[in-house]
């Protein structure tokens, strides 16, 4: 199957209002193109290195929309804010508050999601829902930052039930967000490729899909 092919599979199974997202990281230029031909404007790219290169060689492509979704460095903020339109990875009340600042210095206002871990993870990043219900005051002073949502990302080796009552978590916890704070809460960015039609049913608004558009990556990141 060509990848033209692979994305109007996974097309026909999304509804409209759900955004899909490449996940481009590790895939060449020339695999990004092909997927910009087959109508992807929305890719993510999770290494700053990595990504600014790869915009560089596509910087005719003007209308690529940019979502960051790797680990937010407070040192390589500044260069994620000035070249990402959506950043998915805000994962500390620290870093929220960086970035506001660095946005407000460069009049910028970056459509962000806020992290969560709805399940502790000691491999992930990202605000356990306590914690990010007792930042919400701060967050609220963020004017900088235009914060649309809440990311997550499962630990691996949920039963699909898990799975499911896990992302519901994540939906509950935005509405109940949304109802204590003057924070938007529209956008859901859950779901890769292998579990993003539970993610949609639980609410999803963006999906991350690498390996099932672009085919096994050789090294994990
Ligand atoms: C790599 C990655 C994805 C895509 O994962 P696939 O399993 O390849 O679909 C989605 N979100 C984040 C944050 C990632 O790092």
């Amino acid at each position: 199957m060509t990848l033209a092919q692979r994305l109007d599979q996974i097309r026909q199974q999304i509804p409209p209002h759900v955004r899909l997202i490449a996940v481009s990281k590790q895939v060449s230029v020339d695999t990004m193109k092909e997927a910009y031909e087959a109508g992807v404007r929305d890719f993510a790219e999770s290494r700053l290195q990595e990504a600014l290169t790869k915009q560089e060689q596509l910087k005719d492509l003007t209308d690529i929309c940019w979502h960051f979704i790797g680990h937010l460095q407070s040192n390589k903020a500044k260069k994620v804010l000035k070249n990402f339109h959506w950043i998915h990875s805000v994962h500390n009340l620290k870093i929220a508050q960086r970035l506001n600042q660095l946005a407000a210095e460069h009049s910028l206002y970056p459509q962000v999601c806020l992290q969560v871990k709805i399940l502790p993870d000691p491999n992930k990043y990202g605000w356990s829902a306590s914690q990010l219900l007792e930042d919400l005051p701060e967050l609220d002073q963020c004017k900088n930052l235009k914060i649309q949502g809440l990311m997550t990302i499962l630990p691996l080796g949920l039963s699909k039930p898990q799975v499911v009552a896990s992302f519901k978590q994540t939906r509950d916890l935005a509405a109940h967000i949304q109802s204590q704070s003057n924070l938007m809460m529209e956008q859901l960015s859950m779901g890769m490729s292998g579990d993003y039609l539970l993610a949609i049913q639980a609410g999803a608004t963006m999906i991350r899909l690498g390996r099932i558009i672009f085919g096994e990556r050789s090294l994990t990141g």
